[in-house]
């Protein structure tokens, strides 16, 4: 047992970061973004590292030797449902008062909600009795996660995970998850479980269980909403369901 405790504690200090260790893109990326949602710095600083952590990011999984995913291969955002529906019939997505530097609390709703029957609102999916996945719409590397809300926390989001898609320089942002599996600096590919779909959120826990799925093109460092409503339709068609 005492042995047992010496050896783990012995690896743990061969694993911890020594202060001079550097920070990677995405562990950089991660923090920017937290100070984004947070309000805590200046645009156009956020939109110069941005823009760098893009060129650096596609150079990172380029040297990885994997290639990402075509629009037209996006996969589905959830898996292991039965059937979905959209809010709005899809015509959920508003853009116009909304700018990725207005943080957390953003104006507008530049994305779409996504639910699968979930009547009690547990989120468990009622046909299967399940939990439904978050998946990967591509094959990317993950820039930041939130995993550690709870009913009295203010954030809007809830727990959240936002995806680089070295293809098309862009990001994938999923919110109100009741679960995160991944971390900054995690390669995911598309298709992979990237955490549990919830309702997690100050307004969304009272509301259903759902995916809020938003695709941020970057533009010189300004992430700016893309309505992917056509693409969601095409990847819902390729699940069968
Ligand atoms: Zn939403």
């Amino acid at each position: 047992m005492k042995l047992n405790i010496l050896v783990l504690s012995m690896i743990a200090l061969i694993q911890a970061p020594t202060l001079t260790q550097e920070l990677t893109v995405f562990e950089r990326w991660h923090k920017t973004d937290q100070l984004i949602r947070d309000r805590k710095i200046d645009e156009d600083d956020a939109k110069d590292s941005i823009a760098i952590y893009v060129k650096l990011g596609k150079k990172e999984f380029k040297n990885l030797g994997i290639s990402g995913t075509k629009r037209e291969d996006w996969v589905f955002p959830m898996d292991g449902w039965t059937s979905c529906t959209y809010r709005s019939n899809g015509n959920d997505y508003k853009d116009e008062r909304f700018d990725y530097f207005q943080g957390g609390e953003f104006k507008g709703h530049p994305a779409h909600d996504i639910f699968f029957p979930d009547c009690n609102n547990d989120a468990i999916e009622d046909s299967t009795g399940k939990k439904v996945y978050a998946t990967a719409m591509v094959t990317g590397i993950v820039i930041s996660t939130y995993n550690k809300w709870w009913k009295g926390d203010y954030f809007r989001s809830g727990n959240y995970v936002k995806m680089f898609d070295p293809v098309s320089e862009a990001m994938f942002y999923y919110s109100h998850l009741d679960t995160v599996f991944v971390q900054p600096g995690e390669l995911v590919k598309a298709g992979d479980p990237i955490g549990y779909v919830g309702r997690t959120g100050r307004k969304a826990i009272n509301g259903r269980t759902h995916v809020h799925i938003a695709y941020y093109k970057i533009d010189e460092g300004h992430p700016i909403p893309e309505d992917i409503i056509f693409d969601l339709y095409l990847a819902q068609k390729k699940t069968g369901n």
